[in-house]
């Protein structure tokens, strides 16, 4: 499963993040940023957090995952809209000129640590 490798190097890069800012204690909660476009399912990161959590520094730490949409941006009409899928044309005027901004990323936001 996909999902598993990108839960192990996210654990992996939690660890590495608190060890280099010399922290202790517990991670309390984590915060994702997963694209919309990513191709990566919250609900099987969740799960696939829950598996491989367990005597890591993340053990029940709280998974909190925001999807933020990506933006179809049409150069013919100047439109912006946000978008659940790919598109190929402006969903307002039919112009295949677009680009599509954001939704696609994958990212470690926060970490909360519980310092004792
Ligand atoms: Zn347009």
């Amino acid at each position: 499963m996909h999902e598993v490798s990108i839960v192990e190097a996210l654990i992996e890069q939690v660890e590495g993040e608190v060890a280099r800012a010399g922290a202790a204690g517990k991670v309390t909660r984590l915060s994702l940023s997963i694209g919309r476009l990513s191709g990566v399912q919250p609900d099987s990161i969740r799960f696939a957090f829950e598996l491989l959590s367990p005597g890591t520094l993340v053990e029940n730490a709280a998974l909190e995952i925001e999807e933020p949409p990506a933006v179809c941006v049409c150069a013919g009409c100047g439109a912006r809209t946000e978008l659940d899928d790919f598109c190929l044309e402006c969903p307002s005027c039919g112009s295949r000129d677009i680009s599509i901004q954001g939704g696609r990323e994958m990212l470690l936001q926060t970490i909360d640590l519980d310092e004792e």
